[in-house]
């Protein structure tokens, strides 16, 4: 099966051709972020309209670079929820105006069962069951994965997300949007010894997690760092090191607790903080001690894409679910709520 992926959640225009037999054929990504970046974040109005003008190009773009043609298309599938309701209504109306008139089946995919799918896009994917890590801009949480669509909720930030927390701390930093890159590129130059940060809610049991104190940690080092008059490029790495750390730290912490409760030995990251290669070398080394194995997309398909959705899309029309047009975006929608597959 033929399906075309359309991502439309947030900043990121995505469109993909996944066939069942073939593999991904194409993919293509327009990043919205020089729009928002003077903003220091993603403005919504701005990101509607810009997925607006992006999306059909790109559509016609990519069927061209997979040398696939509109006819060959059995199926579209589009992220649904959740998201920026404006952007999901853009790729929804889009997907589902193209299957009215190529008279194909719809899917509306979760935009989080994408991104933990998404290692199975690569050369050796991981098996069921397994413990997954989605670590994004807007989710932190830990989920036992039976089978597709079989999600038992292990633990969750009770404030803000990991990608969230990477780019606030960016911003209180002065630097750059999205925040992860940059942080995780200054941190490659920081002095480890220099600051530590708390590693939040590791001090008692459960899987939960909190990167709202590490934000207030980091705004409060840079304070102290003007006010002395040390804030210079040197420790701005300082701060960038002992920020990711932290984060690094407290999630291989939860990961290895969290195997240890299931007695699952796979581990799964996705989420676009799992392009972090600080966290990929420290969940290497949790697994290696623990005999279990951890995997990950390539950094493309760790941060938003289309071809996550095609493929998530693709295994739920393949177990024959679709859904009628005219159903509407879900803009909040919690992945336990998926149907089995
Ligand atoms: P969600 O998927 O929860 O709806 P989102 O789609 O905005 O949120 P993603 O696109 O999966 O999130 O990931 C973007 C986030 O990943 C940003 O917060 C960004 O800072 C972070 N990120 C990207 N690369 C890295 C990296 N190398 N290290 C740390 N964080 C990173
Ligand atoms: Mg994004
Ligand atoms: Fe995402």
């Amino acid at each position: 099966m033929k399906v075309l992926g359309i991502e439309t959640s947030c900043d990121e225009t995505g469109i993909a051709v996944y066939d069942s037999e073939l593999g991904l054929q194409a993919h293509a990504l327009f990043s919205q972020v020089d729009i928002h970046a003077e903003y220091g974040g993603v403005v919504p109005e701005l990101a509607s309209r810009d997925h607006v003008r992006r999306i059909l190009p790109l559509i016609d773009s990519v069927l061209a670079s997979a040398g696939v043609a509109k006819s060959d298309i059995e199926a579209i599938a589009y992220t649904r929820g959740p998201g920026l309701i404006g952007a999901l209504m853009v790729g929804a109306a889009v997907a589902q105006a193209l299957a009215f008139v190529w008279k194909v089946p719809t899917i509306g995919v979760h935009h989080m069962e994408g991104h933990l799918l998404a290692p199975m896009l690569e050369a050796v994917p991981p098996a069921f069951p397994f413990v997954a890590l989605l670590v994004s801009g807007g989710h932190t949480q830990l989920v036992a994965v039976n089978g597709m669509g079989d999600y038992e909720l292990l633990g969750e930030s009770v404030d803000d997300a990991a990608g969230e927390a990477f780019d606030k701390a960016a911003k209180m930093l002065g630097l750059g949007y999205p925040g992860g890159p940059v942080i995780a590129k200054l941190a490659a130059q920081g002095n480890a010894a220099r600051y530590r940060f708390p590693r939040p809610m590791t001090d008692r049991p459960g899987l939960d997690f909190s990167f709202s104190g590490l934000k207030t940690y980091t705004l409060n080092t840079t304070i102290e760092a003007k006010e002395n008059d040390t804030f210079d490029q040197q420790t701005q790495a300082d701060i960038a090191f002992a920020f990711q750390e932290a984060v690094v730290e407290t999630l291989a912490i939860k990961c290895r607790r969290a195997l240890q409760q299931t007695n699952m030995n796979t581990l799964v990251i996705a989420g676009g903080v799992s392009a972090n290669l600080a966290l990929r070398k420290r969940l290497e080394a949790v697994v290696a001690k623990l005999g279990a194995q951890v995997f990950y997309a390539r950094p493309e398909f760790c941060t938003d894409n289309g071809a996550m959705i095609a493929y998530a899309g693709c295994q739920r029309l393949l177990a024959g679910q679709s859904d009628s047009l005219g159903i509407k975006p879900k803009p909040r929608w919690p992945m336990t709520e998926l149907s089995k597959v």
